[in-house]
């Protein structure tokens, strides 16, 4: 690996499956915790709503030396949208999110989905990069420039870190500048909750530890953590 970035789609507990917010109440702080503590830095994406209802926690997120991010006003798809719409949550979003952090550049579309033709939207709210592609998904794409907006899809999936480390681990070592994505509401336990089998797998203190055994993995490879804006100044080089 020659770098790697964290990301955390900041939202309510496993949209739309669920509307509550242990995430935001157990996970997120757990994740804070555990990045200060290993001192590393990480890009959060926030919905704004998310930010107007936890203020303090997402005060946090600038204030530790990481990366705020959009993630819409809500977590509703942009792909569902009129254009219309998505200019108003885009610039709501914005609007609550710069009240934490002035320079807000990097966005992420709930549920990686983000139509082209809403990039231009993206540039006249102010951000520059967008991390809404997946790559591990047909036609897995790459990084690259559209319009004036630099787009680092997401690489791995939340999930795989909560598969088995000797599992992921070797995958991971073969990336070599992985994208990955977790949420707050996989650090809390959502076993018992009524989800999909493959969001609930390992949540809680299993996906805590996977998580603290990949840094350990990538500061053993003398790996250093980017944040998505410090990630896609390398790509614009
Ligand atoms: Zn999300």
């Amino acid at each position: 690996m020659k770098n790697i970035t964290i990301t955390i789609d900041v939202e309510e507990d496993c949209p739309p499956m669920l509307t509550s917010t242990k995430g935001m109440e157990e996970g997120l702080p757990k994740l804070l915790d555990l990045f200060k503590k290993e001192g590393i830095k990480a890009t959060f994406f926030v919905t704004g709503m998310m930010a107007e209802k936890y203020p303090d926690l997402i005060t946090r997120i600038p204030k530790e030396g990481h990366e705020l991010g959009c993630h819409g006003y809500t977590h509703a798809r942009f792909d569902r949208m009129e254009t219309e719409e998505a200019r108003i949550a885009l610039k709501q979003a914005g609007k609550v999110l710069r009240q934490f952090e002035k320079k807000l550049v990097s966005f992420r579309a709930p549920n990686l989905q983000f139509p082209a033709k809403y990039l231009k939207l993206l540039e006249k709210e102010g951000f520059l990069y967008d991390s809404s592609l997946a790559a591990y998904k047909p036609p897995f794409p790459r990084s690259r420039v559209e319009g004036k907006i630099i787009r680092i899809p997401a690489t791995i999936t939340s999930s795989f870190l909560r598969l088995p480390p000797a599992l992921f681990l070797p995958l991971l070592k073969q990336a070599k500048a992985p994208v990955l994505f977790v949420h707050p509401w996989e650090f809390v336990d959502m076993s018992a909750l009524p989800i999909r089998p493959d969001c609930k797998f390992n949540t809680g203190e299993k996906a805590l530890q996977n998580l603290k055994t990949l840094i350990h993995a990538s500061k053993a490879e003398n790996c250093p953590f980017l944040t998505m804006e410090e990630r896609a100044s390398l790509e614009k080089l």
